[in-house]
């Protein structure tokens, strides 16, 4: 196996005895597999684990492709993949805790990880706190015994504070409690979680590791004990990937490596443009200094996606309609992560509790898609100058 990832994206999970001698995988449909003898039905049930067909649920060479090629880029001892990112996020969190226990998560964590965690895990007596995400080493004042694990996200994917993984990781370990991160806007070509010591990397493979808009999947690629409980709390959970959702991510993760720096090298581009802007407050990228934890995104991270917020100057959200409504090519829609660009207006205060979010204007989160950048950066000239006509500047 190579070093590189580049390679490791063309030949991961492409085993001759999966392949049968074409390029890519197959969709094996299965809920049925068949058995030869009662010897090698006694041999499956005592391996249930092993990649051999056993029962639709338990994935076939399809799955499997998939779950090596993410396992070999992650540096992981395996993967699980789920029907979404979220049950991603939500599995990774069932598997390592139980009712008294304490959990922490960022308090710039995905909406839906902390609807989990404020529904179902308060329901089971699981305690959940939030932190300020860029609380690095302090994290270590709000550990307790019964901390079971810390959630992060790194950057976060409304609000872009970059975390301090290496030093949240150490004063974990210290605790004896499992870190977890949820990858998704780095993905592992980015930031390799689990070589910073994270015990689950998840991704939701729905946004770039798919990359074309049309497939919900996730998975969590982990190491050691937290990989063991992982595997079982999935198995328990009944989770399973189609195999047409599973092939169509094992088909984006090939040309991932090449799709990601033309993200990186447009919203580059366009983060520059817009940070001249007399509209624009601040530019919410970890490439930017005014970044929070810029200066840690240099150190851990080998890129930066497509994915980034501005604070508007001056104006509400209302305002935002006169531009997000008219846009030629940003079109509005939470799940980027595509070829396509995006434009979403999204307010982060209702989901702060650490500190209040307070900015100048309304938070635009862009996704910079593969489009001509000239053709971008006229559809939002054109569009902030729509913002300023209606709030009357
Ligand atoms: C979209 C997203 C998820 C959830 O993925 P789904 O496949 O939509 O469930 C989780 N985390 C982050 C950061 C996301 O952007």
């Amino acid at each position: 196996m190579s070093d590189n990832d580049d390679t490791k994206l063309v030949t991961g999970g492409r085993r001759k005895e999966w392949t049968h001698g074409v390029v890519n995988p197959p969709v094996y449909r299965a809920s049925t597999c068949l058995f030869d003898s009662y010897a090698q039905l006694r041999e499956r049930i005592a391996d249930p684990t092993a990649k051999q067909l056993f029962y639709g649920r338990k994935g076939t060479p399809t799955q499997w492709a998939l779950e090596e090629a993410l396992t070999e880029l992650e540096g992981a001892d395996g993967t699980m993949l789920f029907p979404s990112g979220i049950a991603a996020v939500t599995t990774s969190i069932l598997a390592l805790v139980k009712a008294g226990d304490h959990i922490l998560i960022t308090d710039s964590a995905y909406e839906p990880t902390r609807t989990f965690a404020n529904g179902l895990l308060k329901a089971m007596n699981i305690e959940a706190e939030y932190y300020d995400p860029t609380i690095g080493a302090g994290i270590a004042a709000l550990l307790r015994p019964n901390t079971s694990v810390v959630v992060t996200e790194s950057p976060g994917s409304l609000t872009f504070e970059v975390q301090d993984i290496p030093a949240i990781v150490a004063a974990a370990k210290e605790n004896n409690t499992y870190v977890i991160t949820d990858n998704t806007w780095a993905t592992p070509l980015f930031f390799k979680p689990l070589e910073h010591g994270i015990d689950i990397s998840i991704e939701a493979c729905t946004k770039y590791i798919g990359g074309h808009s049309d497939a919900m999947i996730g998975s969590a690629s982990a190491v050691g004990k937290a990989w063991r409980r992982l595997q079982r709390t999935a198995y328990q959970m009944g989770h399973m990937v189609s195999p047409d959702d599973a092939f169509l991510t094992s088909r984006g993760l090939r040309t991932l490596g090449i799709r990601l720096k033309a993200h990186e090298e447009n919203a580059l581009k366009i983060a520059a443009w817009l940070k001249d802007r007399p509209e624009v407050a601040t530019v919410l990228h970890p490439a930017f200094e005014e970044c929070p934890g810029h200066a840690i995104w240099a150190r851990d991270f080998a890129g930066s996606s497509g994915l980034f917020s501005i604070v508007l100057k001056g104006g509400d959200y209302p305002d935002t309609a006169a531009m997000v409504d008219d846009m030629h090519l940003f079109k509005m829609g939470f799940s980027w992560g595509g070829f396509e660009s995006l434009i979403l207006p999204s307010d982060p205060t209702s989901s702060r509790t650490t500190a209040k979010w307070s900015a100048p204007g309304p938070l635009l989160r862009l996704h910079i898609g593969l489009e001509d950048t000239d053709d971008l950066i006229a559809d939002l000239e054109a569009g902030l100058m729509r913002y300023s006509r209606h709030i009357g500047n």
